[in-house]
């Protein structure tokens, strides 16, 4: 067996703004897993809430795991060790991925076939970050004329307010007329119990759909307030992290966001998602600052997931993978032996 990082710039046209703050250009590690003539490809995004703030971290970290002796021990096991031995989830999701790869290579088969998992129908949201009102027309268009996409999510929460955030959506709605386009709403913990309740009955007044992590991570007690007579489907994001939080909440919510960076990569997905039907909860799936190959594999498995939103490598300028396309507003994985997504050579020959 043999392990190779490569650390890759990701350059972004757009920075993304969000509640918390600005994410602008960064680095991933990348991660090849060669064995028995097949090489299966992973990705870890840093992201200080996954606790892994440099890629050099990442593979610290990874190193410190690959010495522990991983030969010949299944997904489950491996996972299992990497959270008793605390590694990083954006950390260990780059072993997972390019382990799952490498599996379904060797079986010859596309990994939602070896996961047993149907090949995605629904739409990806495309992500518009917390902009000025002002710019709102032009972005939208950037993002949404000549392509495919059929949902939009919007940030909000932003620091100045819900008079901001409220300014800012009216600028979408009148630019987003023109297209037959589905929105949602993602606060990222940005408001108040009652900005949030405020915020849920006005945005479900104006269409939109869902909303996701209104409340910041660590109120959990305050959603029950939400759930009750909730105006539109309430799911977590920051609040649910690993397979065992699904339940946690699980009386209050209507679902639950995975994300690979978040949980450790496809092993622990796949436990969220088994846990979210024990507790009757719909699934998400999202993402970080993510190139191809980390988007193709959860594109993987989304063919088994409720909401999708696989969006952040189609702002990547250029994407230094390939993978995941948008094919009439679905991200899909290339259907070939392993996730589908690929370093591109460059970047590592
Ligand atoms: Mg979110």
């Amino acid at each position: 067996m043999e392990i190779n990082f490569h650390k890759v710039p990701l350059k972004k046209r757009f920075p993304l703004a969000i509640s918390r703050g600005v994410k602008g250009d960064s680095y991933n590690l990348f991660l090849s897993y060669k064995k028995e003539g097949f090489t299966g490809w992973g990705e870890g995004a840093p992201g200080k809430s996954e606790r892994a703030t440099t890629v050099e971290e990442i593979q610290n970290q990874l190193t410190i795991f690959i010495e522990t002796g991983i030969a010949a021990l299944s997904p489950e096991k491996l996972n299992l060790r990497a959270k008793e031995m605390n590694i990083s989830p954006c950390a260990y999701a780059a072993f997972d991925i390019a382990f799952w790869d490498w599996k379904a290579k060797k079986a010859g088969l596309p990994l939602h076939q070896l996961l047993k998992i149907p090949t995605p129908t629904v739409p990806t949201s495309l992500t518009l970050g917390i902009i000025p009102p002002e710019q709102v027309k032009d972005r939208i268009t950037l993002l949404l004329e000549k392509t495919t996409a059929k949902a939009l999510k919007v940030k909000l929460g932003a620091p100045e307010g819900i008079e901001a955030d409220q300014e800012m959506f009216v600028k979408v709605l009148e630019s987003t007329q023109k297209y037959n386009v589905k929105i949602r709403v993602d606060a990222n913990g940005g408001w108040s119990t009652e900005a949030a309740l405020f915020m849920m009955r006005w945005l479900a007044d104006r269409g939109v759909d869902y909303i996701e992590q209104p409340l910041e991570e660590g109120q959990e007690s305050e959603l029950k307030y939400l759930y009750k007579n909730r105006p539109l489907p309430l799911y977590i994001d920051e609040s649910c992290r690993f397979a065992e939080d699904v339940g946690k909440w699980a009386d209050c919510i209507d679902g639950v966001n995975m994300k690979l960076m978040k949980c450790g990569g496809i092993t622990e997905a796949l436990q969220i998602i088994k846990n979210a039907k024990k507790y009757g909860l719909k699934t998400m799936i999202g993402c970080m600052s993510e190139s191809s190959v980390s988007i193709a594999a959860a594109a993987s498995l989304s063919g088994a997931i409720d909401q999708i939103d696989l969006d952040a490598h189609y702002n990547l300028a250029p994407d230094p993978s390939t993978g995941a396309q948008l094919v009439d507003g679905i991200t899909l994985p290339d259907i070939k032996p392993g996730h589908g997504g690929t370093l591109k050579p460059e970047y590592y020959a």
